[in-house]
């Protein structure tokens, strides 16, 4: 006789569902040039009604990068800003005659922003139907930005294609090194950065033996040498501690915390992160002298502690 719990499978019903969700790999941020940083603050300052701009975007990993705005012919009032069809076409039309780069620039106009003067950066009414507007235009994603004169500044990023929204991401201002500086720090570099044995302590033993280079003691450093002569031998410094991995040498973009101005409220340094672009194997633009950066073993990779560990591949 055989014995079974073979039963009968029931037919699946829905639950209760969860509903939850799980971000992979960090909650997208609002990467802000220096550019484009600057000419929003100018335009919140100068504007006394709710005005409003556009923005070219492109992805920097997960992120979204804000890279250029522009202004636009708009009909403001100190409640409403309307930018109408026309204004935007105009806009697109003049970057195409104007610029190699307009019909790129153009067809990644994905970032509204607008100023709330006064008033809080929460979204009106009349905001959140213009993002259902985007919606409607079947865009992959949307971007919009509401900020004021006290220094606030809050970005919804729209995920339409997953039906996301992340509502008041996390921003930083992201600059990118410009590698154009390389040649001329080079040049200065080989001709006034010298590798030397010694040389530290011979000048210490020098000093104090009164003895050593001549034109040391003719510098101005050394005008008074003769009165401020060390009597008691110097400690030598404490040796490094030795670092076991290998650093990335050559970091090429790095992340600016904000630049206090008096209008614009300083970002506390848990938000001034270095950015971490997830392509990069080892990512670049790490202070390996920051507290805040760390080797992590496990993926060999170096690490921002705010950010996160990497994932281990
Ligand atoms: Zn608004």
């Amino acid at each position: 006789m055989t014995y079974s719990y073979n039963r009968q499978a029931s037919p699946f019903i829905p639950h209760t569902f969860q509903k939850k969700v799980e971000i992979l790999d960090g909650i997208p941020r609002v990467l802000i040039s220096p550019k484009a940083y600057s000419m929003m603050w100018n335009i919140v300052d100068i504007g006394d009604q709710e005005v409003g701009w556009l923005g070219a975007v492109s992805r920097k990993g997960r992120d979204f990068m804000i890279e250029e705005v522009f202004l636009c012919k708009q009909k403001v009032t100190g409640t409403t800003c309307e930018l109408t069809p026309t204004g935007i076409a105009e806009l697109v039309d003049g970057l195409c005659r104007e610029r190699p780069d307009g019909m790129d620039v153009g067809s990644r106009l994905l970032f509204w922003g607008h100023s709330h003067v006064n008033m809080g950066t929460s979204p009106s009414g009349q905001d959140e139907a213009q993002m259902a507007l985007f919606e409607s235009q079947e865009l992959e994603f949307f971007i919009r930005g509401i900020l004021n004169k006290n220094g606030r500044m809050e970005f919804a990023i729209f995920l339409y294609e997953s039906g996301v929204k992340i509502v008041d991401a996390e921003w930083a201002i992201y600059q990118p090194v410009d590698k154009s500086l390389r040649s001329a720090i080079e040049a200065e570099f080989k001709e006034k950065v010298q590798t030397q044995s010694d040389s530290f302590f011979s000048g210490i033993r020098d000093t104090l033996t009164g003895s050593g280079s001549s034109s040391r003691s003719k510098s101005a450093w050394n005008a008074n040498s003769s009165s401020s002569k060390l009597t008691k031998p110097v400690a030598p410094a404490k040796p490094v501690a030795p670092v076991a991995p290998a650093k990335p040498v050559t970091p090429t973009e790095a992340v600016t915390p904000v630049a206090p101005t008096e209008s614009v409220t300083p970002v506390t340094p848990t938000e001034a992160v270095i950015v971490v672009d997830p392509s990069d194997n080892p990512p670049k633009g790490f202070d390996v002298n920051d507290p805040d950066v760390e080797y992590d073993p496990e993926s060999g990779q170096w690490y921002s502690k705010t950010v996160g560990k990497p994932n281990a591949h």
